[in-house]
This record gives structure tokens, C-alpha cells and sequence, in this order.
């Protein structure tokens, strides 16, 4: 059986096969997204996993990457702290090399989902990419 869930990060609804039960964690295959169904009936309604922040985003982009076969450079960890700060500051990751916080902008941002990263080797801050070097 499918079941079309809504993301409340990245606002995709996806299909997800199985039987879901209220309290099943399911991952967003489009971002990377940890969620937790509320609802089955009628609908499958998911939110987003209560986490804290720090563990909430590493696990975010981990799914993402490996979702994708992309890898991190160094600059994993500084770009971490500069989503860190962003969430502290304006309530979500927005991409801390981004100057609007608006949800295209929550990471991984619209650009880098939409094939961003295959374009051009790398999202904007150089998180994620698709290949080691
Ligand atoms: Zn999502």
C-alpha cells in the first residue's frame, strides 16, 4: 500500500509504501527530513521528528547526501555552526550562505534539491558535493 505524505520541511508530497502506524518515522526522500505520522486517518499526516536542533540537522543532511550519493568536504563543520546560528537567530536552518531566511532557503535548500549540486559540483556553501576533492 502507498500513502502520500506531505513534508512540512520541504512542502513535496511523496509517496511511501507500507503499512504506517501513528508514531512511525518515516524520512523525507526528497530532503532528508526525519518525520513522525500524527494521522492515518483519512489521511496520512506526518510532522516534522521532535529532536534537538544540533541532532536535528546533522541527521537532516546525512539522509540528504546519502539520498543523493553526494559527500561533504571540510567545511562540513563550520557550515553546521552557521546553521546552528541561523536556527537560533530565525527559527529554522536557513542556508547560513544565504541572506533571505525564507523556506526555499531551509537546508537543503530548493536550488541544491532541485539538481543544483550535479550542475555544478557543489550546493552554494559548498556542503554538500557530488563528488570527494
Ligand atoms: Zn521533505
Amino acid at each position: 500500500m502507498k500513502h502520500k505524505i506531505l513534508c512540512p520541511v520541504c512542502q513535496v508530497a511523496f509517496l511511501q509504501e507500507g503499512h504506517l502506524k501513528p508514531q512511525e518515522v518515516v524520512i523525507c526522500p526528497v530532503c532528508g527530513a526525519k518525520l513522525e505520522v500524527t494521522e492515518v486517518e483519512p489521511e496520512i499526516s506526518a510532522r516534522k521528528l521532535e529532536q534537538p536542533p544540533q541532532e536535528e540537522i546533522e541527521q537532516r543532511i546525512e539522509a540528504f547526501a546519502k539520498l543523493r550519493g553526494f559527500v561533504f568536504n571540510e567545511d562540513r563543520g563550520m557550515v553546521l555552526e552557521g546553521l546552528m546560528e541561523k536556527k537560533k537567530q530565525f527559527g529554522d536552518f536557513f542556508c547560513p550562505c544565504k541572506f533571505d531566511n525564507i523556506p526555499e532557503n531551509i537546508c537543503p535548500c530548493l536550488e541544491t534539491r532541485k539538481g543544483f549540486v550535479r550542475k555544478e559540483g557543489r550546493c552554494h556553501c559548498g556542503l554538500f558535493n557530488a563528488s570527494k576533492g
